[in-house]
């Protein structure tokens, strides 16, 4: 029988509403020593929102979506970053903190709207699309930003893409998500045709059903969803604004369509509210576990490196995002 220590068995009083008790003592070994680990180390853990509950209330410091975790990646005062996301946010925080090491445990962990768009595909939009500024979503590779005038997050696009005080603006990768703040704004859009592969499968039936299946079901939808999709949620909006419609309007029930893993993370924080779950997970951040969270501590991997000529470009249109 395993012997959990205490530390563990207080961490899984905070997750056991969202973790069984039997799938515990799989987890609680790695957690004890990816703990000692960080304090050797003098490491910090920043974890996405659709990172699982393990990973997000366990052994994470830094907790939040893209805009947040990038924004606490320059405050890092320890000596190595270990991202739990996929490798775009590693560059990004990589990209802030230049000085740290930063490391992901599965270089394999990617993004289908990273993968959308390449740096030369930029430079062709530049020409067809002449004194047209760039505005890049997050979700882009340091070579993607470095082509870039401005970088954006779902949590401030909208803001981003205002403050340029363009009549056009090209947007990419994401189609939706430039569809969804098209909607909101004078500015003319110019999109690309990049989709996240969670956020696309939603579909308005799948709200229809869910409605009818549960009835005064409050529904949230991010704006990587298709537009029909959004039109027909109750609220859109990102990771972050999620979390903060559930803990403001405390809905008697709630579904989250987005990542799975994020309603696991929110409904620990709000046990008055019933979760309706369906699920579409990310393949990409479900390459992050706590095994290859301690790997790569004790084996300081994979470490994050971006060309000098890039990241300077790269982080300038990251700085001034974070300066909207
Ligand atoms: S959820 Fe979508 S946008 Fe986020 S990492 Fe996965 S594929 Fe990329």
């Amino acid at each position: 029988m395993t012997v959990m220590s205490p530390i563990a068995a207080s961490l899984y009083d905070r997750v056991r509403r969202v973790i069984p008790a039997i799938e515990w003592p799989a987890f609680s070994d790695d957690i004890d020593a990816i703990l000692a680990l960080k304090r050797e180390r003098n490491a910090v853990i920043l974890a996405h929102n659709y990172q699982t509950p393990e990973i997000f209330h366990c052994v994470a410091d830094i907790v939040g979506d893209s805009l947040a975790l990038a924004r606490k990646a320059m405050a890092v005062d320890a000596d190595i970053i270990v991202l739990a996301g996929v490798h775009f946010m590693a560059e990004t925080a990589k990209l802030l903190n230049p000085g740290k090491t930063v490391l992901i445990p599965d270089m394999r962990a990617g993004c289908s709207l990273a993968d959308s768009v390449t740096a030369e595909d930029v430079r062709l939009m530049r020409l067809r699309y002449p004194g047209v500024p760039v505005v890049t979503y997050v979700n882009t590779s340091a070579a993607v930003k470095a082509e870039s005038d401005i970088c954006c997050t779902s949590g401030n696009a909208l803001a981003v893409v205002e403050s340029l005080c363009a009549p056009r603006v090209i947007m990419l990768p994401d189609e939706y998500l430039a569809k969804n703040i098209a909607a909101q704004t004078k500015v003319e859009i110019i999109a690309w045709k990049g989709h996240c592969e969670v956020h696309e499968r939603f579909t308005p039936a799948d709200i229809h059903e869910l409605r009818e299946a549960h009835p005064g079901v409050t529904v949230l939808a991010h704006p990587e969803c298709p537009p029909e999709v959004v039109a027909v949620a109750d609220f859109a909006g990102s990771t972050a604004a999620m979390s903060d419609y559930v803990g403001r309007h405390k809905p008697t029930r709630v579904v989250l369509m987005t990542e799975c893993s994020m309603s696991d993370n929110v409904a620990v924080d709000h046990p008055e509210v019933d979760f309706v779950r369906p699920c579409n997970l990310c393949p990409h951040m479900k390459r992050i576990t706590l095994a290859n969270i301690r790997a790569a501590l004790e084996e300081n991997r994979h470490v994050v490196t971006i060309d000098p000529h890039v990241a300077d470009r790269a982080r300038q249109a990251v700085e001034r995002m974070l300066a909207v």
